[in-house]
């Protein structure tokens, strides 16, 4: 019974509770990596903290981890069995939700880390959530034990977790992934909580054995094997040499190599442990198969044997874009290198939409769709690092919908396709994606909360104490060391929460309170387009979407912004912000003085201009874009927009 000796799991958690550290000590327990530099002995500045599966550049900077990877490890249990652990790192942010509800799906059980510093916070609950729905088993860990002080704080957080998952407090483990203490209660918890995959059904008289069925959980690409496909074995085995189809294309292709991630690509017939040429049910591995089209690679397809067709595997809805923006090089000149970098970055990250669109001010660009604001910056980061691409970003926009008279509906990415009031007339009904938010926080923070969701039209839903937080609260020993605190859900639109709601957040509540977010279905909204006009000109890559309780406030603010940023010219430049033609805010800057040019046309003229000439060469490139007779610098619009 090969597969009882399979455990396939996830790792769940709020981010920076330690995950990805934990995954990296298991590895190494298990032998899968050698340990890293670490001593205990050593000063705390000379630990060296890998991460090993955090290998994306701005993963490593920002210490968050983007991808979800995947690791295959083996471990001796104390019964003395060895056992295949397939670890499933999740990324720790909302934007990659696609990512965690994969690897859930390609689990049976998680470990839910919580820091014992911080306690249960809002995406300790809403990954549980998802977790639950699926029916998976849940292991419960306290994490960073080893920063815990004789306060009770500890023990309230190991309560706080044990109520949540209701379940004995003495069920919950108390590790700290740094030093490794503990780790190896994780794996074998994994072991002996953590179900194996469903078994096989028994073989019927036809058919000796089961067909292979696998489902597509995760895909990149490499230059020189085409597409390498994640696969989770549900039924049969798959092997080098066999034939396979795609369910969603009908493509056949032929298995030229296969392996298990360990946490690098090994294939099967070179790894030791492994024990069998071919990836069996209930393991999870890589595939190359000759697929040399990225876009044949779709999440959720299920692979067969091309001699033994079976149903598609149940998969998951592919995840919608929710935050566009468009996308133009800095450099005027730029367009083709851009787009070449974008086409080689959509490869590694799949979950990005991409359109070419035009603006008459920006010149050609791209509308790309993001998971969320988080991705989409983590996106231009990328863009920068990995190809030297500097980017104007125009401001994000969720999908909008519009339902006209006659009954056609259409979605909107772009805030130039809203129609103006004149165009609005024909509109029956304009709706925004809502989302549920989870927030967590000391109760004292609670009114600047709720002040901050109004402002941002939220309506509550709940206002909840965490159960063992009030408890503990009571009692003498711990009053001080846990306060109380709360949840808090609220129904806002997604639109308000792309911006600057996580950093004011952050302020309002000193840090303490912590934030995440299920999708809502859209609802009925005020929407308006509101135009930048510079001299009576509008700027299409200005324009945006708001509501319309919102959009005077963000008139003046952007005209105020403009004028600060375009310089003064030999003409007056008025700026406006309007809704159609009424006028919102407008601002004024001044033409040169005539004393300033008269100075430039002086004695001096000949060598000014000689110099300005030799600046302008000096100038690797110079940047900037005009309207009529209007010249803004690049960097100016980077200013205006970087600054949402
Ligand atoms: P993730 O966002 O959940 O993947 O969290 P990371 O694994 O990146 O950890 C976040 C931070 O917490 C890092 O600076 C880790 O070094 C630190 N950390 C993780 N586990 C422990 C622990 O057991 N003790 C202490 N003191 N720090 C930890
Ligand atoms: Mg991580």
């Amino acid at each position: 019974r090969q597969h009882e000796k399979i455990r396939n799991f996830a790792c769940i958690a709020h981010v920076d509770h330690g995950k990805s550290t934990l995954c990296d000590r298991m590895l190494e327990m298990t032998g899968t990596i050698p340990p890293a530099a670490i001593s205990r002995d050593q000063p705390e500045q000379e630990a060296k903290n890998e991460q090993v599966l955090d290998t994306l550049k701005v993963e490593r900077e920002r210490g968050i981890t983007v991808r979800a990877q995947s690791a295959t490890m083996f471990h001796r249990h104390t019964d003395g069995q060895e056992y295949m652990l397939n670890l499933i790192d999740t990324p720790g942010h909302v934007d990659f939700a696609s990512e965690v509800l994969r690897s859930l799906l390609a689990s049976q059980g998680v470990i839910l880390l919580v820091d014992a510093a911080q306690g249960v916070q809002a995406q300790t609950l809403t990954v549980l959530d998802e977790a639950l729905k699926r029916n998976l088993t849940v292991v419960g860990a306290v994490n960073k034990w080893d920063l815990v002080k004789d306060d009770g704080r500890g023990e309230a957080v190991l309560n706080e977790l044990s109520d949540l998952l209701a379940c004995d407090p003495g069920e919950i483990l108390r590790i700290s992934a740094k030093t490794g203490w503990g780790v190896e209660s994780v794996l074998d918890a994994v072991v002996e909580r953590i179900p194996p995959p469903p078994p096989a059904p028994p073989a019927t008289a036809t058919t000796d054995k089961e067909p292979f069925r696998g489902l597509v959980f995760d895909s990149w690409y490499d230059s020189f094997r085409g597409v390498v496909s994640l696969v989770s074995v549900f039924e049969g085995e798959v092997k080098k040499g066999d034939s396979i189809t795609s369910s969603i294309t009908g493509n056949d292709y032929t298995v030229l190599d296969l392996g298990i991630l360990s946490p690098r690509e090994v294939s099967i017939a070179e790894h030791p442990d492994a024990n069998s040429r071919a990836l069996r049910k209930g393991m999870a591995g890589w595939v190359v198969c000759g697929m040399k089209n990225p876009k044949d690679a779709f999440l959720g397809d299920t692979f067969h044997l091309t001699s033994r067709p079976t149903p598609p595997l149940e998969s998951f809805k592919p995840l919608k874009s929710m935050v566009f923006a468009g996308i133009y090089p800095l450099d005027p000149g730029g367009f083709t290198k851009l787009e070449e970098a974008i086409r080689r970055l959509t490869l590694t990250d799949r979950s990005v939409t991409s359109n070419r669109e035009s603006s008459t001010f920006l010149g050609q660009g791209f509308r790309l769709g993001f998971n969320g604001s988080l991705h989409m910056d983590v996106f231009r980061q990328r863009l920068e690092d990995e190809f030297g691409e500097e980017v104007i970003v125009t401001r994000p926009l969720v999908p909008v919908k519009l339902t006209f008279k006659d009954g056609t509906e259409r979605t909107i990415d772009n805030p130039a396709d809203f129609p103006d009031p004149g165009g609005l007339l024909k509109v029956v009904r304009v709706q925004e994606p809502m989302i549920r938010a989870t927030i967590v926080a000391p109760d004292e923070y609670t009114g600047a909360i709720i002040n901050l969701c109004t402002s941002h039209r939220g309506v509550p839903l709940s206002h909840t104490y965490l159960s063992s937080s009030a408890a503990t609260s009571s009692s003498t020993a711990s009053s001080t060391a846990l306060k109380p605190r709360v949840t808090m859900l609220y129904s806002l639109p997604l639109s308000s929460i792309i911006t600057s709601f996580h950093s004011a957040l952050k302020s309002i509540s000193s840090g303490f309170a912590s934030f995440d977010y299920e999708e809502a279905p859209y609802e009925d909204s005020d929407l308006c387009r509101m135009n930048i006009l510079v001299n009576g000109q509008k700027v299409d890559a200005l324009c945006t979407v708001a509501h319309r309780s919102e959009v005077q406030k963000e008139g003046r603010e952007w005209a105020k912004r403009l004028r600060e940023v375009i310089p003064r010219q030999q003409h007056e430049v008025v700026i406006q912000a309007a809704v159609g033609s009424t006028i919102l805010a407008r601002e004024r800057i001044a033409p040169f003085r005539k004393d300033v040019t008269a100075g430039l046309y002086g004695g001096h003229y000949e060598r000014k201009m000689k110099h300005l000439a030799k600046q302008k060469a000096g100038k690797a490139r110079l940047k900037e874009r005009s309207i009529g007779r209007i010249t803004i610098p690049t960097e100016a619009f980077h200013a205006v927009l970087g600054g949402q």
